[in-house]
């Protein structure tokens, strides 16, 4: 069985003593695809050369919590990156992008204008969208209305019907992954029992966002324990969304393989 992990941050320091045995494992769990979105100018090459080096992809983008550290020139370096590597097979969005309304103390403004700007930065490219979504969806959609895009992902997407649909009818994918597991998660496993299929792709969000049989309390990782996620988690993340499905796993990874390949059209035609 074949199975995507539409998100992972695999060239985060959490990785750095075992990349190459969490990639390992991910290989032998199934995980044959894993898209690697960058989150600021400075991890741009890393994720190219991690994507190249293990014939994995990646995005390129300012991630909203990292606004506030970027550089005056950071647009313009996102805009000369995506130009010079616009041939590259495997960038197949733009992303990290989005907005972040949950964190207190952020500078909307900023990350508004950080989040317009690289949106006509991927309808220039005709490149999809990987979006960080955290009670920010209506003004996220808002930013969609204005500016369109040829779609993209809405990653660990945690918000209202009427949110999700109107994501779905502009031609989204919603990324669903750890929190999913949670019994308690009554929103997001509604979400993902409901929506059409075609709008269902998975993710592990590694290092963060563990499913619970890796969660541990604040006090629990104060002791030095990890609820480090990895990518060969997603085959179990996945049984949960066969379960609210009804689908068997088989079933599972073929349709959200097909979504992931629809939502990312250069990821589609690397593995044709
Ligand atoms: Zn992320």
């Amino acid at each position: 069985m074949n199975w995507i992990d539409t998100h992972c941050h695999l060239d985060a320091a959490e990785f750095g003593a075992d990349r190459d045995a969490v990639l390992a494992r991910a290989r032998a769990a199934g995980v044959a695809q894993i898209v690697l979105p960058a989150v600021e100018v400075g991890n741009f090459d890393a994720v190219r050369e991690l994507a190249h080096q293990h014939q994995l992809v990646y995005a390129l983008g300012i991630h909203p919590l990292y606004v506030e550290r970027a550089a005056a020139g950071d647009l313009e370096h996102l805009a000369a990156a995506l130009r010079r590597h616009r041939d590259d097979p495997r960038l197949v969005a733009v992303g990290e992008i989005g907005l972040d309304h949950f964190v207190p103390g952020l500078d909307r403004e900023l990350q508004q204008r950080f989040y317009l700007a690289q949106l006509r930065l991927a309808q220039e490219f005709a490149l999809p969208v990987i979006l960080h979504v955290r009670r920010s969806a209506d003004v996220l959609l808002a930013g969609l209305r204005r500016i369109e895009v040829v779609g993209g992902i809405a990653h660990a997407f945690n918000g209202s019907d009427v949110q999700a649909d109107e994501f779905v009818s502009r031609g989204f994918r919603l990324g669903f992954g750890g929190a999913m597991t949670f019994e308690r998660a009554l929103q997001i496993r509604r979400l993902a029992q409901r929506l059409p299929q075609q709008a269902l792709v998975l993710e592990t969000d590694a290092p963060d966002i563990p499913p619970w049989w890796l969660y541990r309390s604040a006090q629990a990782r104060a002791r030095g324990e990890s609820s480090r996620n990895e990518p060969a988690e997603l085959p179990r993340i996945a049984q949960s969304l066969a379960t609210l499905r009804g689908w068997t796993q088989a079933d599972t990874a073929a349709i959200t393989v097909a979504n992931a390949k629809a939502a990312l059209p250069r990821l589609a035609a690397l593995s044709s």
